[in-house]
């Protein structure tokens, strides 16, 4: 049994998963936001006068579907709003420019997420440059860790159990259900903008981008259970399951003042309090999986 998970293992890694590279349909991201942001052509005065009904939709919400306010969104219409938070967010962080490493990230991502409640998402993964520490996930399967906590890392280990935590956020439709919630509340984004600007610049920047979706708050009880996920769908791949706690001991160890943290420790439980409720949730349960990996040497370092 084991033999055979050790060859899927290594099968899935050596095969890309998709035709269309990760770099590509990230960059494909990029490009889609640039055409969104262009600014509506002028009619000029040769060209036909266009009628009203024919008129091209402008803005970057334009196509994007309506929310239900209550029970299940369309899988595709899903997608739909997390490509454009991804790629919003990539207008505000672009990706590390480092292919070989989008390539790996996406690799062990992929893996992860393959055991996870959702394997046919279209998961896209990728490392973008900015120094805070952080990681984000948009509904859809569309997952960012920072340049910053990405340097954290020490093996594979602990990259697919952060991955996990933000993959349960995606098969749990977290941010997808306050996306839901808030639109039918009004959205509130005046106490949002409010609450963000005493934050981050960068964040700033998101806001009316529809990337702020992650950059806000989850409540601590969803946050436990990504953790949770997380440990279990590592471990599921093959991981050492105390690949996320030994990295968030790292980030408890970072000082709660440090820029670099500000954002993370606002939107998520201090690390120590996410410890101690994975400490409870795992007890000694995770302790003799045989075979589990850390795979140190096979983490990938971002080029300086
Ligand atoms: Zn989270």
């Amino acid at each position: 049994m084991r033999r055979l998970m050790l060859v899927a293992f290594a099968a899935a890694l050596a095969a890309p998963v998709q035709a269309q590279s990760p770099l590509d349909s990230l960059r494909g991201l990029k490009d889609q936001l640039k055409q969104d942001s262009k600014p509506a052509p002028q009619p000029s005065a040769a060209a036909p006068q266009a009628k009203p009904e024919a008129a091209p939709k402008t803005g970057p919400a334009a196509d994007l579907p309506p929310l239900p306010a209550f029970g299940d969104v369309p899988v595709q219409d899903e997608v739909k709003h997390g490509r454009h938070i991804a790629g919003s967010l990539l207008g505000a962080a672009p990706l590390v420019d480092d292919p070989a490493l989008q390539q790996y990230v996406n690799r062990v991502g992929r893996w992860v997420a393959l055991h996870s409640e959702r394997p046919d998402l279209p998961w896209t993964f990728g490392v973008i440059d900015s120094a805070d520490i952080n990681a984000f996930a948009a509904p859809g399967g569309y997952i960012f860790v920072t340049r910053g906590l990405y340097a954290m890392l020490r093996d594979e280990a602990e990259l697919a159990g952060v991955l996990g935590h933000e993959i349960a956020h995606v098969t749990r439709k977290h941010h997808l259900k306050v996306m839901q919630q808030s639109q039918m509340i009004g959205a509130g984004s005046d106490l949002l903008a409010r609450r963000l600007a005493k934050g981050d610049d960068r964040v700033r920047g998101l806001i009316g981008t529809g990337a702020e979706i992650m950059a806000r708050g989850l409540d601590k009880d969803a946050e436990f259970e990504a953790d949770r996920d997380g440990v279990v769908l590592a471990t599921r791949a093959g991981y050492d399951s105390y690949g996320l706690p030994s990295v968030l001991q790292e980030i408890g160890r970072v000082a709660a003042g440090s820029d670099s943290v500000s954002l993370l420790f606002q939107t998520h439980p201090h690390p120590d309090d996410r410890l101690a409720r994975l400490g409870e949730a795992m007890g000694a349960r995770f302790d003799g999986v045989s075979g589990a990996r850390n795979l140190p040497e096979r983490l990938r370092r971002a080029q300086k």
